[in-house]
């Protein structure tokens, strides 16, 4: 199995780290329920794995679950990636942290008139969310989120 159709569905005490899942370009949904049985069924439906800080519902049959042990996202982030295998740079920045969908890349003309002046003249590429319509750009934000993944990284492979 390629490792980016991993797909992942998190309770709702884990709403930051499927926005990092999400930055390592892996589909993770977020579902803010109180129910168990929402969860199990939709993990059941869309085959994603059930990521959860509820020991109780971790230890249900029903569908792979991972009992995510740390408060610390980059604990948890670290504890994913370990347990799953996950690629952490191949696939980085494709998809909007957001909305969970996968990024496109925009003619640059595109983007002129959604990004400030300066990002426009800095910058070549340019990526669209189409559900959020947001543009993305490799400015400041993305280059610091690059640093934090590779930082974590050296944790697992120095
Ligand atoms: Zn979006």
């Amino acid at each position: 199995m390629e490792q980016v159709e991993l797909k992942f569905l998190l309770d709702n005490m884990l709403g930051k780290l499927a926005k990092w899942l999400r930055i390592l370009g892996y589909d993770a949904v977020f579902l803010e329920t109180n129910y168990d049985d929402e969860l199990i069924e939709l993990a059941m439906e869309e085959k994603r794995i059930l990521l959860t800080r509820d020991q109780k519902l971790a230890k249900n049959f029903m569908v792979p679950t991972l009992l995510i042990k740390s408060e610390k996202v980059d604990e948890q982030l670290l504890q994913v990636v370990k347990r799953y295998g996950l690629e952490m740079e191949e696939h980085l920045l494709t998809r909007c942290p957001k909305c969970n969908l996968p990024l496109k890349q925009i003619d640059k003309e595109d983007a002129r008139e959604f990004v400030p002046e300066m990002v426009y003249n800095s910058y070549e590429e340019f990526w669209m969310c189409s559900s959020c319509q947001r543009r993305y750009w490799s400015g400041t934000h993305w280059q610091n989120i690059k640093k934090k993944v590779s930082m974590i990284k050296e944790r697992i492979d120095p």
